[in-house]
């Protein structure tokens, strides 16, 4: 096993590509796998999502793939969904650029035409759904005789969305002679089945989990509203007293929004994204990794990459779009084996894009209150005590001596020193936030919500239901009544939660329509 890619003996030009790539350094299944597959056998990877396992295979085909003109494709990557066709497609690509292998999607849904056309023009590597793969072989507008290597990417996924007969027929049509490697999250007896049937002795790659990274990463969420995510910011930095947070922002003018707003409130917070020159950042990043900072907030593309193992907190100030994104933020914690946390702040309309992440990266984020008011306050007041602690460390209390001297002809020492504690107590105090889920209304009643959707759209009882319930994460059995009409609808939430379900649910799209929420007129009906 190599910790570094160019111990693995590749190319200079693949090498490039990785630099390129922002990849400095292998992760766990590419450490394992991309070695035994440069040899060629045959190969079963085992990693959670989101690990890398694209580059674990695509670094090993692009070496072995030469270069030049080619009239049919060399290998092929079985996928399960367009999304990722394109995806590992792209990823190839840019492994594959400065040698000039190169890679199309094939997928349902694309004109055909197009796809033919790239076909003909000769690529040497193939990425598509199964489905559409067969459509070509029938067409003979795809020929996979000259394939050396199959990959089975996400071979679990394929499985769930019943394409195991189809794989079945395209691998029969590939010649005997070859490598065959597959790639999934998780290993059910089906996979098993398949392998020994299409594989020769494939070497078993796997990763245990708890040597993932992701598996030694604290998860939180906290559920706050927009306006409020500042407060909740600071409190959780109080309170949690990191060594080194990074604070991931969506666009870069949150970026300067966040990083401004901590400065003033008395952080030292600095700031990376791509408006800014190398120069700065280089210079921003290096006083960081010296603890000068001990906040960096930066966007996903400024942090590509970022290895510096003091960071404890990771913080999604904004929910990340992608689960990928998600899974590389957080392992900017957690380096070097040491554990980490990281925190994501979600509002209610985003809890959707939370669950999202959490089904894909098959991972469990669980849900914790913010600090409350006196636990910050208790913190604030522990980071003034050891402030003046350093004062008289350090002797920077003794010009004051003098002035104290007079004082104490009035007052005894404890007043002096609470009366002066009390002249910076604006530093002690903590704003409110409203909390999530926690109004002013009575407990158990419900509040009336008005929906544009009704019974000519089709939707029933159950579809409202389920949409609160994973929209806002309200278990059914706490959704009270639900009316339905020809146009419109009726639903009962306990009113404490009102205000989230509206967020989650207004424009949704229901049964392809949009729809919008708002709480009922009193005595409609
Ligand atoms: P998986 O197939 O295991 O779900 P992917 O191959 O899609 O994971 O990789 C997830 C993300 O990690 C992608 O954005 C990819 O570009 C990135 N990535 C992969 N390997 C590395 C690496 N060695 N260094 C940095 N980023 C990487
Ligand atoms: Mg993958």
């Amino acid at each position: 096993m190599y910790n570094r890619f160019y111990e693995f003996g590749l190319s200079d030009e693949v090498l490039k590509a990785l630099s390129e790539m922002g990849f400095e350094e292998p992760t766990q299944i590419q450490k394992i796998a991309v070695g035994p597959a440069l040899k060629g056998g045959d190969i079963i990877g085992l990693a959670q999502t989101g690990t890398g396992k694209t580059a674990a295979f695509g670094i090993p085909i692009i070496e072995r793939t030469e270069a030049g003109r080619t009239k049919h494709p060399r290998a092929i990557v079985l996928v399960p969904t367009r999304e990722l066709a394109i995806q590992v497609a792209q990823e190839l690509n840019r492994i594959g650029q400065n040698k000039g292998i190169t890679s199309v999607p094939i997928y349902g849904g694309q004109s055909i035409e197009r796809q033919i056309r790239s076909l003909q023009k000769g690529v040497h590597l193939v990425v598509g759904t199964p489905g559409r793969i067969l459509d070509h072989l029938q067409r003979k507008t795809l020929v996979l005789t000259d394939i050396n290597t199959v990959v089975l990417d996400e071979a679990d996924e394929m499985l769930n969305m019943g394409f195991i007969e189809d794989i079945g027929r395209i691998l029969e049509k590939i010649p005997k002679e070859r490598q065959t490697m597959l790639f999934s999250a998780t290993m059910p007896e089906e996979i098993v089945r398949i392998s020994s049937r299409y594989m020769r002795t494939p070497e078993k790659l796997y990763v245990d989990p708890k040597n993932m990274v992701v598996a030694k990463i604290k998860q939180v969420f906290y559920e706050v509203r927009e306006e409020d995510k500042i407060k909740a910011l600071t409190r959780l930095l109080d309170v949690e007293d990191p060594a080194l947070t990074l604070v991931f922002c969506h666009t870069k003018r949150d970026v300067d929004e966040v990083s401004g707003k901590l400065r003033q409130m008395g952080y030292d917070a600095g700031a990376i994204h791509g408006d800014y020159t190398q120069s700065h950042r280089d210079e921003v990043m290096s006083q960081f990794r010296q603890g000068r900072l001990d906040i960096l907030v930066a966007t996903d593309v400024a942090a590509r990459g970022l290895d510096i193992p003091e960071v404890t907190h990771v913080i999604n100030y904004s929910i990340p779009q992608y689960p990928d994104a998600y899974i590389h933020r957080i392992g900017r914690t957690g380096r070097a084996g040491k554990s980490g946390i990281a925190i994501t702040l979600v509002t209610p309309r985003e809890y959707r894009q939370l669950r999202l992440i959490e089904k894909s990266a098959r991972i469990r984020i669980s849900k914790a209150s913010l600090p409350t008011r006196e636990q910050v306050i208790e913190a604030r007041e522990n980071e003034l005590v050891q402030d003046i602690e350093a004062v008289i460390s350090e002797g920077e209390h003794e010009r004051y001596l003098p002035l104290v001297e007079g004082l104490l002809a009035k007052h005894p020492e404890k007043v002096i020193a609470a009366a002066a504690i009390s002249l910076i107590a604006g530093e002690l105090e903590v704003e409110d936030i409203a909390e999530m889920g926690r109004s002013h209304s009575p407990a158990g009643s419900f509040t009336r919500l008005f929906v544009t959707i009704g019974r000519k759209d089709r939707i029933k009882v159950g579809d409202i239901v389920k949409s609160i319930s994973t929209g806002s994460n309200i278990p059914g059995r706490k959704i009270g009544k639900v009316d339905i009409h020809d146009t419109f609808s009726f639903v009962e939430v306990p009113a404490d939660l009102a205000d989230s379900v509206i967020m989650s649910l207004n424009d949704m799209v229901l049964h392809g329509k949009r729809i919008r929420v708002q709480t009922a007129r009193q005595g409609a009906a």
